[in-house]
């Protein structure tokens, strides 16, 4: 089978995602974001796809060096009448986690055998997470929980991401291709 990204970058399209090619040596990997995640972050430990539930820093970092492409997908959502932000990204967040599972199903059955996401935020599939995962399909961990600085990978796009930008929500997930 021809593996054929055009095609993957086609569904995300039609998913009203916003792709973007990249070569993995663009995806910057940094010890400093565990930092974030196990010194301030409300839901450390809460969820069994984020820290310390996951793969380290280092065990990514050399998993990364056996991808050589990956796409940058994004839906960005108007988030200007919400009230509750938090809870609009509970329910944002997963949507577009699903539009992204699909495409890397999608890869995965068009050849790209390793295709591989990382989703928008941390997973929350269940309410709670068990002491072990009630849905090991979906599982998958967020691209800051295994150190990759998105605000570096979307400069080099001409791209911002505005963390503190409320009307604006950007899911952000990064789809490993091999
Ligand atoms: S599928 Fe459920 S149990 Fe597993 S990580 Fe996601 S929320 Fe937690």
């Amino acid at each position: 089978m021809t593996k054929d990204i055009r095609l993957l970058l086609d569904k995300a399209a039609d998913s009203g995602l916003s792709a973007y090619m990249l070569t993995t040596s663009d995806i910057i990997v940094e010890n400093r974001g565990r930092l974030k995640c196990e010194f301030g972050c409300r839901g450390y430990g809460k969820r069994l796809s984020c820290p310390p539930h996951i793969l380290s820093v280092e065990e990514f970092r050399e998993i990364l060096k056996e991808y050589n492409t990956a796409i940058l997908l994004i839906e960005e959502h108007d988030t200007s009448a919400e009230k509750d932000i938090l809870k609009a990204w509970s329910v944002l967040r997963k949507g577009s986690f699903h539009k992204m599972l699909d495409i890397e199903y999608f890869a995965f059955r068009h050849g790209f055998t390793y295709a591989q996401l990382l989703r928008p935020g941390a997973c929350n599939e269940c309410d709670v997470c068990g002491e072990i995962c009630r849905k090991p399909e979906l599982r998958r961990f967020p691209p800051e929980a295994v150190g990759i600085n998105l605000s570096k990978l979307m400069e080099k796009e001409g791209l911002e991401i505005e963390y503190c930008n409320f009307d604006r929500i950007k899911c952000i997930g990064i789809l490993l291709l091999e």
